[in-house]
């Protein structure tokens, strides 16, 4: 069985279509078409987009909030 593979930045599954064109480890999402990862900030809102996408009832700085937090529990982001 082939194993799941998960952007390295975001989290998001490599096989999902919304991934885009994979670069490495980071979905299409996160880097641009030469591998480097896209800005921190960058990255955050776009997961704070998707968060507020299940919850439309919180705040987008909440989200950016939560987004920050699930960013530090990323390897591309970890320090
Ligand atoms: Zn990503």
């Amino acid at each position: 069985m082939e194993q799941m593979q998960f952007c390295h930045s975001c989290g998001m599954p490599l096989q999902n279509p919304m991934a885009g064109i994979v670069q490495g480890n980071y979905c299409g999402n996160c880097a641009n078409e030469s591998g480097h990862l896209n800005p921190r900030e960058a990255v955050q809102a776009g997961i704070a987009h998707w968060l507020m996408s299940f919850s439309p009832d919180v705040t987008m700085e909440i989200c950016m909030t939560r987004a920050d937090h699930y960013l530090k529990a990323m390897p591309a982001w970890a320090k």
